[in-house]
């Protein structure tokens, strides 16, 4: 596991607060780290575990990086530390891993500090390994720290929200955003890029770091000639299936809302999509506006099931098929 020591400038608070918790020894024996994807929660988390296993932090609460503890961290065979993830298949976090983590806890942990358990996504447990998770819960067990990161708080039960400390991870101001993507080298179309990641921050390193913005480009032309009948859905859906998922419903949600905008006569320098902006326009002209909305809702009903076990080749292609309609016989 690797984690920068930097703390990203819009967890300051964040932070402070975690620090003054080990100081005081007064560490929850519950964190619910919340907030939309891309803003680092867990990255908040791995330094948090980092500090409360360290047995030579420095003063300003981070980790030292060099004794056993964080070498062993740095290998990832830390015993005191766990991170407990969805079965592969299942995409849920079962009872099993649960009881696995509550049996763990009945036994000290291995080091003089804490031990710490990492859940994440926390909202993906079954309802039973809730269940059993509250339980665990409620019968608290020395030196133990749970940490539970999620970008669906309201997916989880409230007995479990009420005994955890919230943590809510939010969107940076501009300017402490455009500051820092600087400092990442990130120079150029600041704003087009944070509006394409939708608010998922740490992607913009992604997509200005590698082709995801040619990916971009190429799958916006293949959903152009889709509207123009020159390509067929079932061909594109197949193609597609190569990239990000989250990524790719996230540029059609975004060329969708750009277009209903269109449609509705808002100022066109309020688009996502600057950078295709005539071609957005040019397809706009020809759209029913009702039609788009029903498009833009089942998009996000789609963007919602993302993680579930939906075959991701029939939705995109289903979506192509609606898209293809909405642009009629050319
Ligand atoms: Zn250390």
């Amino acid at each position: 596991m690797t984690v920068t020591q930097n703390i990203l400038p819009w967890q300051k608070r964040h932070w402070d607060l975690l620090c003054s918790y080990i100081k005081q020894d007064r560490v929850p024996q519950a964190l619910l780290i919340t907030g939309t994807n891309g803003l680092g929660k867990h990255r908040l988390a791995k330094q948090f575990a980092r500090s409360l296993l360290c047995t030579n932090r420095q003063d300003d609460g981070l980790c030292c990086g060099h004794c056993n503890s964080c070498h062993l961290i740095k290998a990832d065979t830390h015993p005191d530390l766990k991170h407990i993830k969805p079965d592969e298949e299942k995409k849920t976090i079962s009872i099993n891993q649960i009881r696995q983590v509550v049996t763990d806890t009945y036994l000290k942990p291995q080091f003089e500090a804490y031990r710490v358990i990492i859940i994440s996504p926390a909202d993906v447990m079954t309802g039973q390994a809730a269940n059993a998770f509250l339980k665990c819960l409620e019968e608290p067990t020395e030196r133990t720290v749970f940490i539970l990161i999620t970008d669906k708080p309201n997916k989880l039960p409230a007995t479990i929200i009420s005994r955890c400390q919230k943590l809510s991870v939010t969107l940076p101001e501009k300017k402490i955003l455009n500051e820092w993507l600087k400092e990442q080298g990130i120079h150029n179309n600041q704003e087009t890029l944070i509006n394409l990641v939708q608010g998922s921050i740490l992607t913009t390193q992604q997509l200005s770091n590698n082709d995801l913005l040619k990916q971009r480009t190429d799958c916006f032309d293949d959903w152009v000639a889709i509207a123009k009948h020159t390509n067929h859905p079932a061909i594109i859906s197949e193609k597609w299936q190569k990239l990000p998922e989250t990524e790719l419903l996230n540029w059609l949600i975004s060329w969708v809302t750009d277009l209903i905008k269109y449609a509705c006569l808002i100022n066109p320098r309020q688009l996502c999509n600057q950078d295709m902006a005539n071609s957005l326009q040019e397809l706009a002209q020809r759209l029913d506006l009702k039609r788009l909305y029903g498009l833009y809702d089942r998009l996000l009903i789609n963007r919602r099931l993302l993680g579930t076990q939906i075959n991701s080749q029939i939705m995109i292609e289903e979506i192509l098929v609606q898209w293809q309609q909405l642009n009629g016989r050319s």
